[in-house]
């Protein structure tokens, strides 16, 4: 391994995969290292009998961050839109059409009165343009002013649930508009081949650009002097190198960030601020697989059940995703506190009852590939959305990336990209390379 480069990335999830991509993009020589046997942390695809399931997440948005990464350093996304999307309300599917506009629609077919859904939708319109609340209620609260009608709270719960990893009581109203104002006009769809490929083709970018991706490799300081960071000791089995380089990008997660650079290199108010923020969601995931289709539509945003809120079957897109004649299906769930989920067993037995309510004959039909609930240091998010941390640090050339560096109106695998960009536009962009980089390197 070449002891020197421009900038280290830890952690290859789809902020630091990202982040290299770009920069390698920018002329920069790039070493990206991943201590797990595979890239892409929370966003990849690991082979079970032949099924590629999920390790997190799989939903890409059509024409969103991720692909808009790919497209500046030219690269196949591999990713197929779900042709078929429907919302599951009281056990009829209602299709969502490809052009949008669905959600109001579905409002109006679900209010009890013309005139319930008007103020429903006249208080979205006001929201989304002139009059978003702030961050001191919850979006249940929020819309609580306007209906009570638990049909349409569960369309938006079932929305919420599924795209940012909390329930409606626990996100801050604000955030819900920021978001929607930008992933309104996009769709969703999956990576052909699986997740773990696309994340493969920008590790193979990195390399043809003069750089190094390197899996079963861990980062077990980022070395810092005077506050500038100097790079970071990495162990490759039993070997222990330290690589210079005068820009560090973590995707660690700001706190594994913060423990290998040493708390006494940050603010007291930079880790007061992430004690407060940085608090990971649960959900519970599941997959399973059917011999013959058992449901009709690729994404499904399941409302009113007692804790499913999503089921996509990729293998409809992306048939290489499951063996021949064989399908696959993720289902997502939020446990009813998403912060502190309790009792997983409980909240797995209420998740199976739903499922045994949307698939007929679920037992008989289809086989449990998968039951994990995601939290802690391997969460939904690392933060709940509306409560950033930023992608800078307080070290000198020491820089985050991720889900919890997002900015706000972003989340998740979009937000990841987004922090991605960020960085680079930093670095880039506002020439903050040539102040903080070059200088850094000179004095190595
Ligand atoms: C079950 C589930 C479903 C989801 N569904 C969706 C979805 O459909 N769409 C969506 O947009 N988002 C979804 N999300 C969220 C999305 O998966 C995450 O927001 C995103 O993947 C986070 O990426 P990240 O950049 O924060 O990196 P992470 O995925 O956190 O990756 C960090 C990487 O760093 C590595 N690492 C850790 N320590 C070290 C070290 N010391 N040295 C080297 N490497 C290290 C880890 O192994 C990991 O690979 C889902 C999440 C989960 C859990």
């Amino acid at each position: 391994m070449d002891p020197n480069y421009d900038a280290v990335v830890l952690g290859s999830g789809v902020g630091g995969s990202c982040a290299a991509a770009l920069l390698a993009k920018e002329g920069r020589k790039v070493l990206l290292v991943e201590k797990r046997a595979y890239l892409g942390g929370r966003f990849s695809t690991t082979n079970h009998d032949g099924y590629l399931c999920a390790t997190g997440g799989l939903a890409v948005q059509v024409g969103g961050p991720i692909e808009q990464v790919c497209a500046e350093v030219g690269i196949d996304s591999g990713v197929r839109p779900a042709r078929r999307a429907a919302w599951w309300i009281d056990g009829q599917f209602h299709e969502i059409s490809p052009s949008g506009g669905s959600l109001r629609a579905t409002i109006r077919k679900v209010a009890v009165s013309e005139d319930e859904a008007r103020r429903v939708n006249e208080a979205l319109t006001a929201a989304l343009n002139w009059l978003e609340p702030n961050d001191a209620i919850s979006f249940r609260d929020w819309l609580n002013q306007y209906t009570t009608n638990p049909r349409i709270h569960g369309l938006f719960q079932a929305t919420i649930a599924s795209l940012l990893t909390v329930n409606s009581w626990e996100l801050p109203a604000a955030e819900y508009f920021k978001l929607t104002r930008n992933i309104a006009p996009l769709r969703f769809g999956y990576v052909e081949g699986g997740s773990l490929k696309l994340w493969e083709r920008m590790a193979d970018f990195v390399r043809a650009r003069g750089g190094e991706a390197l899996t079963r490799c861990e980062a077990t300081r980022i070395c810092v002097d005077d506050g500038k960071v100097t790079g970071a000791v990495l162990r490759s089995g039993d070997r222990e190198v330290e690589i210079r380089a005068p820009i560090v990008v973590s995707n660690l997660g700001p706190h594994a960030t913060v423990a290998l650079a040493g708390r006494a290199e940050f603010e007291h108010s930079h880790l007061a601020y992430l004690e407060r923020a940085v608090r990971p969601t649960a959900i519970l995931w599941l997959h399973f697989a059917s011999d013959e289709p058992v449901l009709d539509y690729s994404a499904i945003a399941v409302c009113g059940t007692r804790r499913i809120n999503m089921i996509d079957m990729p293998s409809a897109d992306c048939p290489g995703i499951a063996p021949p004649g064989r399908h696959l299906y993720t289902v997502g769930a939020a446990p009813l506190d998403t912060l502190e989920p309790g009792d997983i067993d409980a909240e797995f037995e209420l998740v199976m009852q739903d499922l045994r309510d949307i698939v007929p004959g679920f037992d008989t039909r289809c086989r449990l590939l998968t039951k994990t609930c995601y939290r802690g240091k391997w969460p939904g998010f690392r933060t709940v959305p509306g409560s950033p941390v930023s992608h800078r640090t307080p070290v000198r050339g020491l820089f985050e990336v991720g889900d919890a560096s997002c900015p706000r109106g972003f989340a998740g695998s979009m937000g990841a990209a987004k922090s991605a960009m960020l960085v680079r536009d930093d670095l880039c962009g506002a020439g903050l390379w040539a102040r903080v980089g070059r200088s850094q390197a000179r004095e190595a």
